[in-house]
C-alpha cells in the first residue's frame, strides 16, 4: 500500500491532490476529506513550509467543525507553497494558476486561511466560480468586519451560562487578542450586561475591575495602536491576562496559550475558546477537575465558518448572523446536555456529536 493512505480510516479524505504547473511554478495540495454531508469548504492556506499532512489533518478538522456546525458541508483544505508576501502580481498569477488547476474539484469550496485573503477568493471565484468569503462586491459577507465569530463566541456563553449558574450581567470578562475574534466577543458581551475587565494584545494587557471602556478599546486598535495606549486601567505584560480573575476567561490570539505550565493560573469559570487550539488537552482536563467549564474551539468559533456557508447559499447579512446565532445556540446546548448525561469533556461530547453526524450522513450516500 502507497504511503499516501497512511491517513485513511472509516470517514477518509476521500481525495489527495497534488498539484503541479511547470508554468507557473504552483505547488499545491488539496485534501478534500469527507463529502457526506455536503460539498467540502475549507480555506486555502499559503505559506513556504506547509505540508500534504498538514492539509489532511486541517481538512479533517474542517469535516468536524462543519458537522459540529450543523453545516450541510463536509471539510477539505488546501495548501500552497509559496511565500504570501510576494509581489501582488506574483501572487495574483498563482492563485489563479491555483484555481485553473483545481477547476474539476467541483467538490472542493475554498475560502480563506492564513496567507489568502478576500481578494484571492475573489480570482479563485473569477477562474472557476467556486469560492466562499468574497469580497462584499462579489457577494461576499465580511465576517471579521461583522463580527460573525465574536457573536457566536457570545452566543456559546450565553447558553453555557445558563449550565454554571452565572448572570451575563455584571459577569466580569478577560479577553486574551483583541482581533476580529476578541474585540467583537467583547462588544456582543457587552451588549448583554457583561464588564470586561481585562484584555490583551501582543504588547499587553489592560485591566480596570470596575470595567473598560470596550468602544474605546476598538476605536484605538482601529487606528493600529496598542491597547496600552487607553488612558485608564492597569497597564501589564501581555501574559498577565492569564492570572486576572474572572468569570469568563476568553482566549482570542494564539494556539497552546494555555498548558500544563500555566493553566493553575486562571481564575476563572468559563473558558469560551475564540482562538483554534488555544488550550492543550491536559489543559482542558486540568480545568475540567476543577470544575471550570471550557466551551472547545470547534463548537464556539464556529461562526466565520457559518457565516461563510451562509455566504455560499447567496443568504442576505442579517440571515448570516442570524444563522450564527441559533446554530450555535443549538450546538453549545447539545453539546453540554450530553457531556453532563455522559459525564465526559465537552470537547468529547461535541466530537461525538460531530462524528454521528458525519456517519449519518454517509448511511445517506451511495458511494
Ligand atoms: P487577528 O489577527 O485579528 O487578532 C489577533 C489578536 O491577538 C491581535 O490583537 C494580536 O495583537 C493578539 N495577539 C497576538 N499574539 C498575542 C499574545 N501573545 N498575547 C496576547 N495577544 C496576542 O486574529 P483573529 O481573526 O481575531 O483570530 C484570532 C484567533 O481566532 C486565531 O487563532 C484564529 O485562527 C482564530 N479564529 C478566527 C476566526 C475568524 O473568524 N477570524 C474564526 C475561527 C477561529
Amino acid at each position: 500500500m502507497d504511503d499516501l493512505f497512511r491517513f485513511a480510516d472509516e470517514i477518509g479524505p476521500l481525495q489527495l491532490a497534488h498539484i503541479y504547473r511547470p508554468s507557473t511554478g504552483l505547488k499545491a495540495v488539496v485534501a478534500i476529506d469527507n463529502i457526506a454531508c455536503g460539498p467540502a469548504i475549507g480555506g486555502v492556506r499559503m505559506a513556504p513550509d506547509v505540508t500534504a499532512e498538514e492539509a489532511f489533518r486541517l481538512a479533517r478538522a474542517m469535516t468536524l467543525k462543519n458537522a459540529a456546525a450543523g453545516l450541510p458541508h463536509g471539510g477539505g483544505k488546501s495548501v500552497i507553497f509559496a511565500d504570501p508576501k510576494m509581489p501582488l502580481a506574483e501572487k495574483e498569477r498563482l492563485i489563479r494558476s491555483f484555481a485553473s488547476a483545481i477547476a474539476d474539484l467541483v467538490d472542493y469550496i475554498p475560502g480563506p486561511d492564513m496567507g489568502t485573503d478576500e481578494l484571492a477568493m475573489g480570482w479563485i471565484k473569477d477562474e472557476n466560480g467556486r469560492a466562499a468569503g468574497l469580497p462584499r462586491e462579489i457577494g461576499g459577507i465580511p465576517l471579521d468586519e461583522i463580527g460573525a465569530t465574536g457573536l457566536g463566541v457570545a452566543t456559546a456563553i450565553e447558553v453555557a451560562r445558563g449550565f454554571i449558574d452565572l448572570e451575563l450581567k455584571g459577569a466580569k470578562v478577560a479577553i486574551q487578542g483583541f482581533g476580529s475574534v476578541g474585540k467583537h466577543a467583547a462588544g456582543f458581551l457587552g451588549e448583554k450586561g457583561a464588564l470586561l475587565v481585562a484584555a490583551s494584545d501582543s504588547k499587553g494587557t489592560i485591566a480596570d475591575d470596575s470595567g473598560l471602556d470596550v468602544a474605546a478599546l476598538i476605536a484605538l486598535k482601529a487606528e493600529g495602536r496598542p491597547l496600552s495606549d487607553h488612558s485608564r486601567g492597569r497597564k501589564l505584560g501581555p501574559d498577565a491576562v492569564i492570572d486576572i480573575p474572572c468569570d469568563i476567561w476568553i482566549p482570542a490570539a494564539r494556539p497552546d496559550v494555555i498548558n500544563e505550565g500555566n493553566v493553575g493560573r486562571l481564575r476563572t469559570r468559563l473558558v469560551a475558546e475564540g482562538a483554534n487550539i488555544p488550550c492543550t488537552l491536559k489543559a482542558e482536563e486540568a480545568l475540567a477537575a476543577r470544575n471550570i467549564l471550557v466551551l472547545p474551539d470547534f463548537i464556539a468559533n464556529a461562526g466565520g465558518v457559518i457565516c461563510a456557508a451562509m455566504e455560499w447559499q447567496c443568504a442576505t447579512e442579517s440571515a448570516a448572523l442570524a444563522a450564527v446565532e441559533e446554530k450555535i445556540r443549538v450546538n453549545t446546548r447539545a453539546m453540554l446536555e450530553a457531556a453532563r448525561r455522559s459525564g465526559i469533556l465537552p470537547r468529547a461530547a461535541a466530537m461525538a456529536l460531530a462524528l454521528e453526524r458525519v456517519h449519518n450522513a454517509m448511511r445517506t450516500r451511495r458511494w
